[in-house]
C-alpha cells in the first residue's frame, strides 16, 4: 500500500520512529553545507534549500519554496555511520607478564537513516556486498549495519553533478529501503507518497497520520520522477567502459588529468563506495597499553601502495589511473558491480574540479587517436 502524508502530517513519521527507539540521523544545515547528523523533528531538516554543485564548487541556497528535500547530496555519505573514519579494532592492556586483548565492544544505537538517495542506497549494498559477502566479514560494519532502518527519499531535483540514470541506480529508489518517500509541491497542496519496502517499514506506516493514495496522487509522484531522469546534471556512456578503460592503460589522457589532480584524495574521502583504510597501533608511553584503530586512507597517497621497500604507484598519473579503473573497471572483475553509483561527490568536491564523467568521454574520444585531449578548461 502507499500511503499519502500531508505536509503537517510529516512529523508523526519521525514521531513513530522515535517511539521504536530509533536515534534518528538525517540532513541538516551546518557551516553552510549539508551534513549527516543527528535530528530530532521534520523542522531540523534543511527546509527551504537548494543546492547548486559543479566541478570544485558547491553552495546551499534558499529556493522559492518550503520543500524538505529539494538539494540532493553533500559532502557527507552514509559512511561515516557504518564504515566510520576512525574505529579502534582491540586494545591491549598489560596484566602483569601478558597482555590482555580487550576487544571494542562499544554500544552502537539503533539508527534510522533519514533521506537516503537512491544512489546511496546502492553505495551502501555494494559496501555490504564487500564488507559483509566476501571470505572476510567486517565484524565492525556488521554491528553497525544491523539495525539500520532506511528511510529513501525520491530524488526530485539531481544536482549538477549527479549521473544516476547513467548508471542504473536513481533517481527513484527500487528496492533496499524500509520506508520511501516522494515529495510532491503543487500550487495549493504540499505531500508526500510513502511507500514500505520492508516489513519493518510496514509496521511503521501503521502508525503515520496518512491515507491510502489515489490514482492521481501516484500519477503525479511518477511524473515528476519521470522528469527528474532527464534532469540529471551530468552523463556517462557506460558502454563497454570495463573494456575502454583496460585498452586505454597508456592513453596520454592520464598524463593530462595528472597535471591538474592534486593526488589530495577527497574524491576517494566523499566517495560513499570507497573502502580503502589504514591500520595504526598507537601504544602507550608507559608501555602499559596499546590501540590497534583502523582509519580511512586513500589510494592518492604514496604510502598506500608501498610494498616492501617502496611505492608501486609513484606518479599523480599512475594514482589518478587507478583510482578510475577501478571504480569503472576492476570492480566490476572483483565485485560483480560498479564501484560507481553517480552521485557526483567526487566532482563536486575535487578542489580543481575533475569530473570523472569528462575523463571517460575523453579516453572514450581519444582512443586510437594518440593524442592529448587537451582539456576544455587548458
Ligand atoms: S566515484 Fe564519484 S560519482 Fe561515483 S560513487 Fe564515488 S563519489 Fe560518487
Ligand atoms: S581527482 Fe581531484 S579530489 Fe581526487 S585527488 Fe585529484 S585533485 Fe584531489
Amino acid at each position: 500500500m502507499i500511503l499519502v502524508l500531508e505536509k503537517g502530517d510529516l512529523q508523526s513519521l519521525f514521531d513513530a520512529l522515535t517511539s521504536e527507539k530509533y536515534q534518528l540521523i538525517g540532513p541538516r544545515v551546518e557551516d553552510a553545507a549539508l551534513v549527516y547528523d543527528e535530528i530530532i523533528s521534520a523542522d531540523d531538516l534543511p527546509v527551504g534549500y537548494v543546492d547548486e554543485q559543479d566541478g570544485g564548487k558547491y553552495r546551499l541556497v534558499k529556493s522559492d519554496r518550503d520543500a524538505y528535500f529539494d538539494y540532493v547530496v553533500g559532502q557527507h555519505t552514509w559512511k561515516r555511520y557504518l564504515y566510520a573514519p576512525d574505529v579502534t579494532l582491540y586494545e591491549l592492556k598489560r596484566t602483569g607478564k601478558n597482555f590482555e586483548i580487550v576487544e571494542n565492544k562499544s554500544e552502537i544505537p539503533k539508527r534510522a537513516f533519514i533521506g537516503v538517495r537512491a544512489c546511496e542506497i546502492e553505495a551502501i549494498r555494494i559496501q555490504d556486498k564487500i564488507l559483509l559477502e566476501g571470505p572476510y566479514k567486517d565484524t565492525d560494519y556488521e554491528r553497525r549495519r544491523q539495525d539500520i532502518l532506511i528511510v529513501a527519499v525520491n530524488c526530485v531535483h539531481p544536482g549538477g553533478t549527479c549521473f544516476c540514470a547513467s548508471m542504473g541506480t536513481g533517481p527513484r529508489a527500487n528496492r533496499g529501503f524500509d520506508l520511501a518517500l516522494t515529495e510532491i509541491v503543487e500550487d495549493s497542496r504540499h505531500y508526500f507518497l510513502i511507500e514500505s519496502g520492508t516489513n519493518t517499514g510496514e509496521k511503521i506506516m501503521k502508525n503515520l497520520k496518512g491515507k491510502e493514495a489515489g490514482k492521481d496522487e501516484i500519477e503525479a509522484a511518477d511524473r515528476i520522477m519521470k522528469d527528474a531522469e532527464n534532469k540529471m546534471g551530468r552523463h556517462v556512456d557506460t558502454a563497454g567502459v570495463k573494456e575502454l578503460l583496460y585498452r586505454n592503460f597508456e592513453n596520454s589522457r592520464w598524463e593530462v588529468v595528472a597535471q591538474r589532480c592534486l593526488n589530495c584524495g577527497n574524491c576517494t574521502l566523499v566517495c560513499p563506495t570507497c573502502f580503502c583504510i589504514n591500520i595504526e597501533d598507537i601504544s602507550s608511553l608507559e608501555a602499559d597499553s596499546a590501540q590497534r584503530v583502523r582509519k580511512w586512507d586513500s589510494c592518492f597517497t604514496l604510502d598506500h601502495s608501498y610494498i616492501y621497500g617502496g611505492s608501486v604507484r609513484t606518479s599523480a598519473k599512475a594514482r589518478y589511473r587507478q583510482w578510475l579503473t577501478h571504480k569503472l573497471a576492476s570492480w566490476i572483475d572483483q565485485f560483480g558491480m560498479s564501484g560507481c553509483v553517480g552521485c557526483g561527490r567526487c566532482i563536486t568536491w575535487c578542489p580543481v574540479g575533475i569530473d570523472l564523467t569528462e575523463e571517460v568521454r575523453a579516453i572514450r574520444e581519444s582512443e586510437g587517436k594518440g593524442e592529448i585531449m587537451a582539456d576544455k578548461e587548458e
